[in-house]
């Protein structure tokens, strides 16, 4: 990023919220426009760009282009170069950006500070930010460290300073990473204690502002690890909404919120349980049914209710006892055929329930198939006893 000088307010004025411009240039489209001086930061360095309102128009983007910092507006502006336009930052979003930003400095400062590891890239997300580190296996212990270190840097309300460097003194600063080529002057943050970094951005002046830092997950990415946390507002926002969760869930469990785990395992035992039992209840069940119904005929047996798993049950019966017969299941609904043993069902069988809408297939001699509604299967199912009866 080049652009540095009084024309960038956002870095002369980083607390300004209200200011004006004159226009320089407006394109064909009435919607990109380039000023003397901005209030909006481009974005850059893997920190979005600053939003606001310029002459009452909202700014969709914000970039560096070819030395000009361009703003992209989202409706046409009606003005000419040389008109004065006024200028009026999203304050909410700056303190924002800044506040992700500034805690991966501090996240990325401890960990080079502490482990010697860099950070490989950083990008601002809209719920969480993440940076890739070099280290193929991230500890839980390493977790706790950082985000032990972090939020006692906030504590402890850790300055952040601004140093203006020229290129040919850079020597004099011991960087965590290399500067870029191109500035004429260098902006370089130092974490007080802790870490210096060339960097583009804006930052917080003091960790205090950040309140809560939070690593949220690490994941193995491309052999390195790429960590999720988050800061500032965003982490009061979180544990807000995590802490509203586990209130819910430690009253449905009736668990404490600390042994959510302990509850969720003892509810998901039981339901495991519960699930067997109503298998084994449905084995005897089905079995009574078939071993009721007279032999030499087709059996219809409507296990609507027993779910999926009914029709398994009821295909498997009538072929263990070599009965035949059609399985149906309102619900789904879902239409099983078991035929004779060694025999294929005729062919016109499938003919017919796809004319209905059915779908689905078999091994020989038997046919599972879903209907669209709950009359097509029905019809079906009439269909198909009575070519099993002619047989
Ligand atoms: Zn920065």
């Amino acid at each position: 990023m080049s652009a540095v000088g009084p024309e960038c307010l956002y870095y002369s004025h980083p607390g300004l919220d209200e200011s004006e411009a004159a226009l320089v240039e407006i394109d064909a489209t009435r919607r990109e426009i380039v000023l003397d001086r901005t209030l909006f930061f481009p974005e850059g360095g893997g920190q979005g760009c600053d939003l606001g309102l310029i002459g009452g128009v909202a700014v969709e983007s914000v970039v560096e282009s070819g030395g000009r910092i361009v703003h992209r507006l989202a409706s046409p502006l009606e003005a000419g170069p040389g008109d004065r336009l006024a200028l009026h930052l999203d304050r909410a979003r700056r303190r924002d950006q800044s506040e992700q930003h500034s805690a991966q400095h501090l996240l990325s400062g401890y960990l080079f500070r502490n482990h010697g590891i860099p950070t490989l890239s950083f990008h601002l997300g809209g719920a969480l930010s993440t940076i890739d580190v070099d280290l193929r296996d991230f500890p839980d212990s390493l977790v706790e460290e950082l985000d032990s270190e972090v939020n006692g840097a906030i504590a402890r309300a850790t300055p952040f300073v601004l140093h203006l460097c020229p290129p040919e003194d850079i020597e004099t600063l011991p960087l965590r990473r290399p500067p870029p080529g191109e500035e004429e002057v260098l902006r370089v943050w130092e974490i007080v204690g802790l870490d210096f970094s060339p960097c583009c951005g804006t930052h917080v002046e003091s960790a205090a502002e950040l309140r809560l830092f939070k690593i949220d997950t690490t994941e193995r990415y491309k052999g390195k690890t790429r960590i999720h946390f988050v800061a500032g507002d965003r982490a009061v926002a979180m544990y807000r909404r995590l802490h509203r969760a586990a209130g819910a869930a430690s009253r449905i469990l009736s668990a404490p919120p600390e042994a959510l785990d302990e509850g969720a395992e003892r509810c998901a035992k039981k339901s495991r349980e519960a699930a067997s039992r109503a298998d084994r209840l449905l084995g005897i069940l089905v079995g009574r049914l078939v071993d009721a119904a007279p032999l030499g005929r087709p059996l219809a047996l409507d296990l609507s209710g027993a779910g999926v798993e009914g029709i398994d049950e009821g295909m498997r019966a009538i072929k263990a006892r070599e009965m035949t017969g059609v399985v149906s299941l309102a619900e789904t609904p879902t239409i099983g055929i078991v035929g004779k043993r060694g025999e294929s069902l005729p062919p016109e069988l499938l003919a017919a329930a796809k004319t209905l809408g059915g779908k689905g297939g078999g091994a020989p001699g038997s046919l599972r198939m879903a209907f669209p509604d709950p009359v097509a299967a029905a019809k079906f199912a009439a269909l198909a006893l009575g070519i099993l009866e002619n047989r």
